[in-house]
């Protein structure tokens, strides 16, 4: 039983009431809430989670790829390893350049079409093959792997095959098997995380056939290299009598076109070859027909290319981690000190379990998340992707960090540097640089925690929002009170009842006793989030850490089960007993640590001390406590003396 099946007190309703908020406030919800449209209504595996149905039929049995899939994807990543063997990671670092012959091999074997389907040329590959090459790629070059990621998870082949006309799909799709490079241009200087702050403005012109485009975007990754992009900008609304509807508008634009400029490559931390930069827009003359989807739909696009895009990050995390492991074992194991390999010393030893239960996990969540998206395309899995982006890069980047830590001060060092004193040339160091934007970019996790509370907030809010609204009125607002009290007044009692999952004679009784914790621990989420909005109302939304503690709590509730569908799937195929009892092990292992770090989420003892830090903050960002900083050189100090 889920909220939004039942009838909802006002029909339509479920957006968030911004009447109190502050116009900047207002401006960001309103954009995104408008992105929404559309979207409510979720009836994926992890979305059910929140409401304390645990269905395991939604994602049990796992959808098995098409088999010539299975064998062209195959083909595909043996092509795809042997480029790879030719480019040297740690070159490519240095000189921060990929080389010519590089991506010319790429393009060569359809590494840029991976996804178009074959009439546009394309490998037509899955969504599975997809981020199979991007786990492959992340465990060998970060850089590599931007490329290619930018270019198909967001640049302009996703979201054209998701919103393109046939005419744009037949004019674009066709360039890119044959290695034109593509880029995605949302952020700019004051719009970051929120997109309602773009300046970027396309403005019709007197034929109304063209749009002159203006702004200046940043960080565009392969802005420097790409032949053609999505660009985003602010369209006007009510020009001509109301024939503009307004809002940001997504815009295919030729990088030849005059006007365009790429204003300077920017550099980072990692990642030293990425193609990235700040392109600038003088009156760009864009035909109307580049709009993709609708004007004022640009956000649309932004956010449902992503929904899918936002896997192939985490699944070059899993690449990544599997290298780390790889490390960390071989290490671990060769180092003596103190009388023992540094593995065997308990400290150590702690983080390398976790660390193998972390990779199963990655790629179980990654791979069951693509085969959703392979079997029912158009399938709901916001939830499941921005859980995987932000579990996935979240451990991905502890992963590193503990690899580091373990290899001591040669994970401190480079590569190059290890190899000139006569060691092994183990990269972590580039590692560590290359990796630390993953939980940044895309979606950072403050914002994918805000989203999926945001998402599991929103069947509650198409039951009882319109209680809360204060845009309504009264009359309106105690009738949806009723309602939605009949309504919980049915659906809340089942919450504490225990309830028989179906499909867990499937499983062995390990897996089945996992299982029936994440099935209990949902039904305790659902209670817990129901609580917190009787306590807060309307003020839930703002209350970040605790709605977080529930998103991280139900991320926790998805790993458990797609853990566990993957080790019933590898039970059945391995044919060793010393197989089988390792996955056990690797499962029971895990899911023990997500017990515990669930309850620790669902108990939230720490509120007095979120709330004292809160105030502290506050005091530290009103100038109270300069005092703390005294003592130490700074650059304005220093600046101001010169
Ligand atoms: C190497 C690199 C490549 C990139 N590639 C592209 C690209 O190809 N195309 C593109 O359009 N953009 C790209 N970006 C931009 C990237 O997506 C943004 O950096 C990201 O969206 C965050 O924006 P911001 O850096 O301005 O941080 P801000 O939005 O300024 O946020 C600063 C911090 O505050 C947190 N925060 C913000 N809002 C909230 C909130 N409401 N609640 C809690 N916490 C919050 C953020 O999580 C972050 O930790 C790239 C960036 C980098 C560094």
């Amino acid at each position: 039983m889920k909220p939004q099946t039942e009838q909802p007190p006002e029909e339509g309703h479920g957006s968030v009431d911004t009447s109190r908020m502050s116009a900047g406030q207002r401006a960001a919800v309103e954009a995104t809430e408008s992105a929404r449209e559309g979207l409510a209504g979720s009836e994926g595996f992890a979305a059910g989670v929140f409401l304390g149905d645990f269905r395991l039929d939604r994602v049990f049995p796992i959808p098995e790829p098409a088999a010539d899939d299975a064998s062209r994807t195959e083909a595909f990543l043996k092509k795809l390893a042997e480029v790879l063997r030719q480019a040297d990671p740690d070159q490519i670092d240095r000189d921060g350049e990929i080389p010519g012959d590089i991506i010319e091999a790429l393009a060569g074997i359809g590494a840029f079409g991976i996804k178009i389907p074959e009439e546009y040329g394309g490998l037509g590959l899955s969504q599975t093959a997809y981020i199979r090459a991007a786990t492959l790629l992340g465990s060998w070059c970060g850089n590599l792997t931007a490329l290619l990621s930018a270019h198909q998870s967001i640049g302009v082949p996703q979201p054209l095959l998701l919103f393109g006309t046939e005419e744009q799909k037949a004019k674009y799709l066709p360039r890119f098997p044959k290695g034109e490079i593509s880029a995605f241009a949302l952020t700019e200087v004051k719009a970051g995380s929120d997109p309602s702050r773009m300046e970027a403005t396309a403005e019709p012109d007197e034929s109304g056939e063209y749009y002159l485009l203006n702004g200046e975007k940043l960080w565009c990754t392969n802005g420097t290299r790409a032949s053609v992009i999505i660009a985003m900008a602010r369209t006007p609304s009510d020009n001509r009598e109301g024939k503009h509807r307004g809002g940001i508008t997504a815009f295919i634009v030729e990088m030849d076109t005059p006007g365009v400029e790429v204003v300077r490559r920017c550099h980072f931390m990692g990642l030293r070859a990425l193609y990235n930069g700040v392109i600038r827009f003088n009156n760009v003359r864009v035909p109307r027909a580049n709009i993709l989807l609708e004007e004022g739909k640009g956000l649309k696009v932004a956010l449902t290319t992503l929904n899918t895009g936002r896997l192939t990050l985490p699944a070059a995390c899993a690449g990544l981690a599997k290298r780390c492991l790889g490390i960390t074992r071989k290490w671990a194991a060769e180092r003596e000190q103190w009388g023992a390999p540094v593995g065997r010393h308990a400290a150590i030893a702690e983080k390398i379990g976790r660390m193998a239960g972390e990779v199963y996990v990655l790629e179980a969540m990654n791979s069951l998340t693509a085969r959703l998206i392979d079997a029912v395309h158009g399938s709901d899995i916001r939830f499941e992707a921005a859980m995987c982006k932000m579990w996935g890069t979240e451990r991905a980047w502890r992963i590193v960090d503990d690899t580091l830590q373990i290899r001591g001060g040669r994970g401190y060092e480079t590569a190059e540097s290890l190899q000139v004193r006569g060691e092994e040339a183990v990269p972590v160091e580039r590692y560590f640089r290359d990796s630390r934007i993953n939980t940044i970019f895309e979606g950072s996790s403050e914002i994918m925690r805000l989203f999926l509370a945001r998402e599991a907030l929103d069947p509650h809010l198409q039951t009882a929002g319109a209680v809360f609204d204060t845009r309504l009125p009264m009359g309106k607002r105690v009738s949806a009170l009723l309602k939605a009290a009949g309504f919980y007044a049915r659906w809340y009692p089942t919450r504490w009842l225990p309830r028989q999952v179906s499909g867990l004679s499937g499983f062995p009784p390990p897996l089945r006793r996992h299982l029936r914790f994440a099935a209990r621990a949902a039904r305790k989420l659902s209670r817990k989030l129901f609580h917190a909005m009787l306590w807060h109302g309307p003020k839930l939304e703002r209350e970040q850490l605790l709605l977080g503690n529930i998103v991280d709590a139900g991320t926790e509730i998805f790993a458990v089960t797609a853990v566990c569908l993957r080790a019933r799937q590898d039970l059945e195929t391995s044919s060793s007993p010393e197989r089988r009892e390792e996955i056990l092990s690797i499962v029971d292992t895990f899911c023990a640590g997500s017990r515990r770090r669930i309850r620790q989420s669902l108990q939230g003892r720490d509120r007095t001390l979120s709330r004292g830090r809160y105030r502290l903050a506050k005091e530290v960002l009103e100038n109270r406590y300069l005092w703390l900083e005294e003592g130490v050189l700074t650059t304005e100090e220093a600046k101001e003396k010169s």
